[in-house]
């Protein structure tokens, strides 16, 4: 077969993922696409992988992508006529505490709230499921029906077929060598000669930091990836297990001893165990050891030692493991990205080009994997929110030393719980604000957002601040009486945040303002004032939410969540026409946030600034004797400014402030004022899962303007026909935890809609939630259910979104 000379898009890496990507690209008609694979298909970390298909996941667009990847593949050997070994055996998941069992129980809320039915179970159960096992120490566990393992070649295989049948084209032996741009267009380059395209993308598996370094003359970043070692072992055949499969006529369930860290499945009639270990190893670090430049189909030593704790462990839970010896062990690269999830998205800073790599679970994501990668490139959104995966989520602080220390604790806690209060530990203090020394001599837990270190919330002597005391779910631990504190000291006197790392854009130029209105879906402020701009997709879903001052007719500071910073830059830079200026000015300048009642006295006594300016004006300024821009508004939802400053003033406004009498405030705290008053979060309750009207935020849009900013004419058919789901504010029933991301809500005893976000309002005395619900259980008064780990938790829609000072009185003031 001759190479195409020109393509629509070029795809690297011929593993299950990139493969998927063709295949859903092909069979929406997007037949011009070429995938290049250096050596065979599957050559990467897909030959040898296990194959396990699990739809578990802490994420719920993980989920979802699983869910559709595992469904797909149900059906795929029949579609394309190629023959696959997938055996849906089901899985039991095993708990041995009560905190698992409550992440259990979230889980199977999500997977019902997408339709697929998992059963907790207690440890009888568990053996009615797996009859060889010990369940003496367990506290119960999970069963997904719809849990097994396939055949990663096969599958791979499957999807190429269907793909070729669709009119895409495989390359096999073909290796790209690089990229280069020619006429706004991106060259390929192979071993084979150059292929003309539109669109690439990175599949290159463990090899994606080695392609993505092509990029780097183009705006790109270092990939952040670590190739970590991962084995599995398969034993001899194990006789007992032969004659259940001839008694019952199928395979064991898998089993995942997940507070242990591993899984044990059955093979042909043998077990296959593979752990993820603390003591793990990272491959390919030193210098003096890279990565080779070819290691198709290639295995590292075996390393069975490293695993001896779990072995022993699973042998004791499962006594058959150690009546057979080992047969075949399996010890390959895999990627690890610092959080262990993978890159699937635009390339940050790299118009026209994707990610799709740094999969740990790429055989059970491949599938729809594929599908959220085409929808990226075919139609610039995706079905469901995908920010969990976006690349964009890690910004410049990922050195290879954090990539490194990150993986090796991701990995050696693949299985572990996330709990809301517990902050990992690994590779912290990637970006200091300059009050960090005073902050944490006050007490400061932090936490970390895109690498910055704030306040969680303020410690006093002798509480617990340990990692254990923070695994927990509730809502109470050591922090929740300094929470309640800081939220006290903020309503009845003055409190002060340190909110480093807000993102922050510098736009300027003639006509500035006039693109913006061209973008945004509501209306700009006048010249020294602010307000919230929105930006949609072409669906009127909402892609952000940034403050906007205006400080000229076309001069403007853009700021928005520290998390949003390559996102939202993006979101921008990729529209901006020739003649405007946009900068990142992140880094220049920082925020301390005053709030309080009190707080307009306080400041009166460290400057000149005219407090008597409205809210949502600012000024340019002096705070403590230092060049300040004080901006009147507070997400706390009192009275407030926030004053934002150069990093070399920071210190000596925040003494100042501090020592004036501000009591220091914590996220948590924040968290807690902000959902009072029905302000929303990026990425909890503002996504591109829901539209600007079904959101709430009609009252932001100008929909009689004349611009046709994207999303218009979606969001013009929405008012016209009505929403059929909108966003509330519920009371809850306290409970002990507050409700988690995506729990179900019930009206009815029917699925009404889900949580966005859930916090305790210290001020109203309430546990909040913020939730999507059908407009039909929206009505002002409604009882409705929420689902908080397994248990239904009453709760109460609400007149108002803000339940603190509903009518503004407190932040005028
Ligand atoms: C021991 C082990 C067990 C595993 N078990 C499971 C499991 O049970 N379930 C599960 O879901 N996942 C499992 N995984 C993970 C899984 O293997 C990966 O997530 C998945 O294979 C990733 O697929 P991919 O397509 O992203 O990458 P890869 O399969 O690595 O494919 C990338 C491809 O890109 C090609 N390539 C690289 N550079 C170039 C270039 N310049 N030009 C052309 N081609 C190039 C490579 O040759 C390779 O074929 C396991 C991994 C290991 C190591």
């Amino acid at each position: 077969m001759s190479l195409p000379s020109v393509a629509r898009v070029v795809i690297i890496g011929g593993g299950v993922v990139g493969v998927s990507a063709l295949y859903h690209l092909a069979k929406a008609g997007w037949t011009e696409c070429v995938l290049l694979e250096k050596n065979e298909l599957t050559a990467g970390s897909t030959w040898h992988a296990a194959g396990n298909c699990p739809n578990f996941a802490a994420s719920y667009g993980v989920m979802n992508m699983q869910r559709y990847g595992l469904a797909l593949y149900r059906g795929l050997a029949a579609e394309v006529d190629y023959p696959i070994n997938y055996h849906v055996t089901g899985a039991i998941r095993l708990a041995h505490t009560h905190e698992r069992m409550m992440e259990f129980d979230r889980v199977r809320g999500m997977a019902a709230h997408m339709g697929l039915t998992m059963e907790m179970c207690t440890p009888d159960e568990l053996r009615q499921h797996f009859p060889f096992m010990e369940t003496h120490d367990l506290e119960g566990g999970l069963w997904d029906p719809l849990d097994g393992d396939i055949d990663p070649s096969q599958v791979t295989q499957a999807l190429a077929k269907g793909a070729r049948a669709h009119g895409g084209t495989i390359a096999r032996f073909t290796p790209a060598t690089g990229v280069s741009r020619e006429n706004g267009e991106w060259i390929v380059h192979t071993g084979k000669g150059d292929i003309r395209c539109e669109i690439v993308v990175n599949a290159a598996g463990y090899y994606a930091a080695r392609v993505g370094e092509w990029f780097l003359p183009h705006g790109g970043r270092r990939v952040p990836l670590t190739v970590m070692s991962h084995q599995y072992f398969l034993t001899e055949a194990i006789p007992e297990v032969a004659a259940w499969t001839r008694e019952h006529g199928r395979k064991l369930p898998m089993l995942r001893d997940v507070d242990s860290s591993y899984y044990l499945r059955q093979d042909t009639h043998s077990l296959n165990l593979g752990p993820y270990e603390r003591n793990c190893q990272a491959a390919w670090v030193s210098a003096d050891a890279p990565m080779p430049e070819d290691f198709s189909f290639q295995l590292y030593p075996d390393d069975l030692d490293r695993l001896e704790w779990y072995i022993m462990d699973a042998m004791e839970r499962v006594p058959l493991l150690g009546t057979q010896g080992v047969q075949r062990n399996i010890n390959g690269p895999i990627p690890y990205t610092p959080d262990g999830l993978p890159m699937l998205g635009p390339m940050p800073g790299v118009a026209n080009a994707f990610e799709a790599h740094s999969f740990t679970f790429g055989i059970a994501q491949g599938g729809g994997a594929g599908k959220v990668l085409s929808e990226w490139i075919m139609h610039g959104h995706t079905e469901w929110d995908m920010w969990s995966v976006d690349p964009r989520r890690y910004t410049d602080y990922t050195d290879p030393q954090y990539c490194l220390g990150k993986a090796l604790e991701t990995y050696g806690h693949e299985y572990a719980m996330h709990f809301p209060h517990h902050e990992w530990p690994a590779e912290r203090d990637r970006k200091l604000s300059p009050n960090h020394e005073r902050l944490i001599a006050d007490g400061a837990r932090m936490g970390a957002y895109n690498g910055w270190e704030r306040a969680n919330w303020f410690a006093r002597d002798g509480d617990d601040t340990s990692q254990a005391a923070s695994r927990t779910w509730n809502r109470n631990g050591p922090w929740e009486p300094r929470v309640r504190d800081e939220v006290e000291a903020v309503r009845d006197g003055v409190g002060v945040i340190d909110m480093c790392g807000f993102s922050r854009f510098a736009l300027s130029g003639a006509g500035a303002a006039e693109w913006l209105r061209g973008i945004i879906a509501g209306g700009l402020p006048k010249i020294g004032r602010m307000n919230l701009i929105y930006l949609a997709d072409s669906r009127g879903r909402v892609l952000t939410e940034m403050s906007c001052m205006r400080h000229g007719e076309d001069s403007f500071t853009l700021m928005t969540a520290a998390l949003a910073q390559w996102h939202d830059f993006e979101v921008l830079s990729r529209r901006l026409p020739e003649g405007l200026s946009l900068t990142d000015r992140t880094a220049e300048t920082t925020t301390l946030l005053v709030t309080g009642p009190k707080a307009r006295d306080l400041l009166a006594g460290l400057g000149e600034a005219d407090l008597s300016l409205g809210w949502l004006t600012h000024q340019q300024t002096t705070v403590a004797g230092r060049p300040a821009l004080m901006a009147r508004v507070s997400f706390a939802g009192e009275l407030g400014w926030e004053v934002h400053v150069a990093p070399q003033d920071a210190a000596a406004v925040y003494a100042a402030i501090r020592d004036a009498g501000a009591t220091p405030f914590g996220m948590y705290a924040l968290n807690s004022l902000r959902i009072e008053k029905g302000y929303l979060t990026w990425k909890g309750d503002l996504s591109t899962d829901y539209t600007l009207l079904e959101t709430g935020l009609g009252r932001f849009l100008r929909l009689d303007k004349p611009q046709d900013f994207p999303g218009k004419a979606a969001l013009q058919a929405e008012a016209e026909a009505g929403s059929t789901r909108r966003m509330v504010t519920l009371v809850v029933e306290p409970g002990e935890q507050d409700a988690p991301y995506m729990a179900a809500v019930f009206a009815n005893g029917e699925r009404a809609g889900e949580v966005t976000s859930a916090a305790y309002g210290y001020r109203v005395g309430a546990a909040i939630a913020i939730a999507m619900l059908d407009v039909r259980a929206c009505v002002p008064g409604t009882e409705v259910e929420v689902e908080v780990y397994g248990q239904r938790l009453q709760a109460i829609v609400q007149e108002s979104a803000a339940l603190w000072d509903p009518e503004n009185i407190r932040i005028r003031a």
